[in-house]
């Protein structure tokens, strides 16, 4: 389904060309009318945003993983980075690069913490980074995190898919300048299934909810704070093709998912809400932004979080 999705971002390109020209730019913004006193999300610690499985920063150096969020949050005072981990791995392998790339900013900015935002298995990789580093880390924010695992990986974890996998993953670190960061399918479904989540839980156990689907994980551990949300809606949109894609798993659930999660899986810390009518791409608000209507604007959701951030003084 993934390399189907890519296929359409190969397709999209030109459209996705015209996008990245957007209007306004902070750049141009500020040149013409001054810097923006706007801090609604301007924190104390920068934001440091998570991509899950197939993910990068950029794809080509055109299409975002979190569409508008940089921008967004950076508009309005945060201090944002992207970084890039292997697009498939496993979590832990996936974490020990994000704290490699977090110790790298926090040298260059002088910070002394930073927010980290992960969205779908970027969810479990911040909550290893916490586990390990929670001096580095004010707060966990999980976005649809396959933190309880999903069905999906569970019916992929045969290693029937891994060598096209690891192609593939390949491909798209190459085209998003990963620099050759290393590639395994095996290890990313396994760390994305439910046994291999409880497994992961056993070790990391901070914020999560003592039974699946529960609401008492702990808000605050170690001094770093956790929250999630999430979607339970598939089709979201008749004119994203990716909602079709993201249909064809839904046999795959009995009970309610954002296509490629369970709700239920997504709550660990204090749960903001996984009832949102988001799917899973909708959450980083692709494809290019298209979204239900009469619903919460997922770029909106990242910024409300600063906010909350901003407003306890982290
Ligand atoms: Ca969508």
């Amino acid at each position: 389904m993934k390399k189907t999705n890519r296929k359409m971002a190969f397709a999209a390109g030109a459209l996705a060309m015209g996008l990245a020209a957007q209007p306004a730019s902070a750049g141009w913004f500020d040149w013409l009318f001054g810097k923006s006193t706007d801090t609604y999300t301007q924190t104390k610690h920068p934001i440091v945003l998570v991509h899950g499985l197939s993910g990068f920063n950029k794809l080509f150096g055109v299409i975002e993983y979190f569409n508008g969020v940089p921008e967004a949050l950076t508009e309005s005072g945060a201090e944002v980075f992207v970084p890039q981990v292997s697009a498939a791995n496993s979590t832990e392998v996936r974490g020990e690069q994000l704290l490699a790339q977090i110790e790298e900013y926090m040298a260059v900015t002088g910070a002394e913490k930073v927010h980290l935002i992960g969205h779908s298995h970027g969810g479990p990789t911040i909550r290893y980074v916490a586990g390990v580093r929670p001096d580095l880390i004010a707060s966990v924010s999980s976005v649809g995190g396959v933190n309880w695992g999903t069905p999906v990986a569970d019916a992929a974890n045969n290693g029937a898919l891994d060598g096209l996998g690891n192609f593939f993953f390949g491909l798209v670190d190459t085209f998003s300048g990963g620099g050759g960061l290393p590639q395994d399918t095996g290890a990313a479904i396994a760390s994305l299934s439910t046994d291999g989540s409880v497994q992961f839980n056993a070790q990391f156990p901070a914020g999560m909810p003592s039974a699946y689907c529960g609401d008492d994980g702990a808000e605050v551990v170690d001094g770093v704070r956790y929250y999630s949300w999430g979607g339970n809606k598939i089709s979201t949109n008749l004119l994203d093709v990716s909602d079709a894609l993201l249909l064809v798993l839904k046999s795959s659930f009995d009970e309610p998912s954002d296509g490629l999660v369970p709700a239920c899986s997504m709550k660990v810390g204090k749960v903001l809400g996984v009832d949102y009518a988001h799917n899973h791409l909708d959450q980083v608000n692709q494809l290019f932004g298209l979204v239900g209507r009469n619903t919460a604007d997922p770029v909106e959701l990242y910024r409300q979080q600063a906010n909350r951030l901003k407003n306890l003084g982290l």
